[in-house]
């Protein structure tokens, strides 16, 4: 008799880059200008095609391409004038670059709660908003959940509080048809292999405002070149403070540039595939008893990268008996309670530089938090196995009581 069903797939396993892709990333290794501001005569570098490309995209009027999401991240913080010693707001369930950002200009992190719908806590954020006197949040939507835009922004507004967004994970989503990226005074993306566009590691910032953008610029290391971009602010508003503006170099070059443009293009198309995973998986999940599914508003468009369940009140035990019961067979779940970090998955009681103060709420949810990768490799076949693995494995691990002291470690 066959065993019980296992899955062979690669969780970490993206797509190829798409040979439109390729061949431009070969044409810029042919003629060997790789640096955005070393361009042949009448020539426009890939570089200020990605960035007037992508401003175009989410219907913003000023873009800038650089080294990395956390990169962007930093130079937003310093574009709107966050200083050392500042406190900046940040949501507690979030990625470790996020805060890393922060405690990069000298600022201190102030975590604010999660929901159970995995977004930010907007009663906590007013408290910490009032406790801590920070004038900025870097809104993480972590793992592509919005929380309400319109809420979010009316309550900033009446605080005085300047809204960074960090769309690592919702590049390609909006709220109620506004682009994410574009409700805050700058819009953040990461372009690293396992978000929604892939190069490797980059990063984009977009705003309207022709001040902050001009100093982001700046920041990134445009030397007095910035008249080369196609979607920075026009050259007046570089002069009074061309001088003033260090140089924090962390540009974006032609090589990633070309490979990313033509994945722009795809990125709608991409959407909709991983819509047909994301609803898959639901599908197979939903009903399962001690398993509870992140249920998606309305009003919002998502982009489903990964995956996320809660195994409510479940016994640190008993999750580690999951975790190991679905890694024999080939499932590879992260779980964001556990004592260590791993990998790529932390919590905020892990970041230690930034003193962080317990956070009960943030704590329940996490302790049963169950994370997912799903790349665009997997079929619909792929993720409906994947959904059978779980559902069979949490019913099995309920009904047998079985509890476990370690988990396995997922590398990444
Ligand atoms: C990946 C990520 C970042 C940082 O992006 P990098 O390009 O890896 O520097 C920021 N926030 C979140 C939520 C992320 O997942």
């Amino acid at each position: 008799m066959d065993g019980p069903e296992r899955f062979n797939g690669s969780f970490t396993q993206q797509e190829p880059i798409p040979e439109e892709g390729i061949e431009a990333a070969v044409a810029v290794l042919r003629h060997g200008r790789l640096h955005r501001y070393n361009t042949a005569p009448g020539e426009v570098a890939e570089t200020a095609l990605l960035e007037e490309e992508f401003a175009g995209l989410v219907g913003a009027k000023y873009c800038l391409a650089v080294a990395s999401g956390g990169y962007a991240l930093g130079c937003a913080l310093r574009a709107v004038g966050v200083a050392a010693g500042d406190a900046v707001l940040t949501n507690a369930f979030t990625l470790a670059p996020v805060p890393g950002s922060i405690a990069a200009v000298g600022a201190w992190p102030v975590f604010v709660e999660v929901t159970e719908e995995l977004t930010i806590d907007l009663a906590h954020l007013e408290v910490m908003a009032r406790e801590s006197g920070a004038r900025v949040l870097m809104l993480s939507h972590m793992r592509g959940h919005l929380c309400d835009m319109d809420a979010l922004m009316a309550l900033c507004g009446r605080l005085g509080v300047t809204v960074i967004e960090d769309c690592a994970h919702t590049m390609g989503a909006s709220w109620r048809g506004v682009p994410s990226g574009r409700h805050g005074l700058v819009g953040c993306y990461s372009m690293q292999t396992y978000k929604h566009v892939n190069s490797g590691e980059g990063g984009l910032l977009v705003s309207d405002d022709p001040q902050v953008m001009a100093r982001a610029v700046l920041l990134s290391g445009s030397y007095m070149l910035y008249g080369r971009h196609r979607a920075a602010p026009p050259v007046e508003a570089f002069e009074a403070i061309r001088l003033d503006v260090p140089n924090v170099s962390g540009r974006m070059d032609n090589l990633r540039a070309a490979i990313l443009r033509p994945q722009l293009r795809m990125l709608d198309e991409r959407r909709e595939r991983w819509g047909v995973l994301y609803r898959t998986m639901e599908a197979g999940l939903r009903d399962t008893a001690g398993l509870r599914l992140v249920e998606r508003p309305e009003e919002e468009v998502y982009v489903a990268s990964s995956f996320q369940f809660l195994l409510p009140d479940w016994a640190e035990g008993r999750v580690r008996a999951l975790l190991a019961r679905c890694a024999a067979r080939g499932v590879e779940l992260k779980w964001f309670g556990a004592a260590e970090p791993v990998a790529f998955t932390s919590r905020y009681e892990h970041w230690a530089y930034a003193r962080p103060v317990p956070l009960p709420k943030t704590d329940k949810v996490l302790a049963g938090l169950m994370d997912m990768r799903l790349p665009l490799t997997f079929s619909p076949a792929d993720v409906a196995m994947i959904a059978r693995i779980i559902r069979a494995e949490v019913l099995a691990v309920q009904q047998s009581g079985e509890e476990a002291v370690v988990a396995p470690v997922v590398g990444d």
